[in-house]
């Protein structure tokens, strides 16, 4: 991986692409409104700012917010589409609703152009694979996305998922280019970097971190109802933010520096909606973690640290 870094923020290479994405990647699901109503004009200033200040990767799906998301972020990109690294998903488009089969994939890309503004995507990925039949995804999904990477629909194709080893099953039957794998490294949680990392390594796949904050766990205001982690997670969760806020500090830029910190992965996508989410992610991305402060956090966590939930058809 090849850094440059004009200004503050720093680019890695995703894999063998030739895409540079910025260290901090916007993650645009709150703009569905997933993590709680989002106001529309703020979420545009967030985007403006992210680019303004250099962040130029930003990820979306159909799924969030049932193409609300992608709605409002083609709003907001509109004149700066070419600025920017555009990823969206195809093959989930709601809690229950998939659809990986070759004419799906096909109908949800052209969708998702049309919402997003713009004739291609730089990476389209499966989303959530471990819900889908892996022949089907080996077989038919990934060849209809590399026939619309041959169409000019998409510069790059992945596959995004929780298990990890149902995400390493896939890219060792079919080729991709990126694997997005969340919740796998942040305070709570790093066997991405045992499992997943040599894998991609060797095989040049690009790698990209999502959820640095566990999907809201380590916020202040918590997690949405719809978190699946355990009780006691949040409950270490509440307890981390209290012990911070008693030394000045503050759990979720700790955990923002903890995960920008790790040097294998091209991004770490963090949910934004706002311009002070997007402050605060590049005021995280300056300086690195309080050493001692990271030290009791992690053994506070420790009793639920690497706690895994079952995900679509995987065991794990
Ligand atoms: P996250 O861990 O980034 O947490 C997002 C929450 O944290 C939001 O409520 C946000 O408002 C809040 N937040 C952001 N910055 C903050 C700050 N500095 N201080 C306090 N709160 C802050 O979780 P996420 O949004 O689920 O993950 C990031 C992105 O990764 C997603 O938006 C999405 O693009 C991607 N993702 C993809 C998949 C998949 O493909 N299956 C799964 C999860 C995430």
């Amino acid at each position: 991986n090849q850094d440059i870094a004009p200004g503050t923020m720093t680019y890695r290479q995703l894999g063998a692409t030739e895409l540079m994405l910025s260290m901090v990647g916007f993650g645009a699901s709150p703009l569905g409104d997933v993590f709680g109503a989002v106001e529309p004009q703020e979420a545009l200033r967030a985007v403006n700012l992210a680019i303004d200040e250099g962040i130029n990767f930003f990820d979306v799906s159909p799924y969030y917010g049932r193409t609300l998301a992608e709605e409002r972020l083609g709003w907001a990109l509109e004149g700066r589409r070419e600025k920017i690294i555009l990823a969206t998903k195809c093959g989930r488009y709601g809690t229950d609703s998939f659809d990986f089969s070759s004419k799906g994939i096909r109908n949800g890309i052209e969708a998702s152009l049309k919402r997003l503004r713009t004739d291609h995507v730089d990476l389209l990925q499966a989303h959530d694979v471990e819900f889908g039949d892996v022949s089907q995804i080996v077989e038919e999904t990934v060849p209809a996305m590399r026939r619309l990477q041959e169409e000019g629909k998409a510069r790059y194709i992945g596959i995004t998922g929780y298990p990890l080893l149902s995400l390493i099953a896939i890219a060792k039957a079919v080729p991709v280019d990126s694997i997005l794998s969340y919740c796998h490294y942040n305070l709570m949680i790093d066997d991405l970097n045992s499992i997943l990392i040599s894998f991609a390594e060797e095989r040049s796949i690009g790698v990209i971190n999502a959820s640095p904050l566990h999907m809201g766990v380590l916020t202040d205001g918590g997690a949405p109802d719809w978190h699946p982690a355990p009780a006691e997670v949040h409950e270490a969760a509440k307890k981390a933010a209290t012990l911070c806020r008693e030394r000045g500090a503050d759990l979720p830029e700790l955990a923002l520096q903890f995960s920008f910190s790790y040097p294998k992965v091209a991004s770490t996508l963090v949910g934004m909606s706002s311009t002070e989410d997007v402050r605060r992610s590049l005021r995280a991305a300056m300086s690195p973690p309080d050493r001692d402060l990271l030290q009791r956090i992690q053994e506070l966590f420790s009793p639920v640290s690497n706690h895994v939930w079952p995900s679509g058809n995987a065991r794990t």
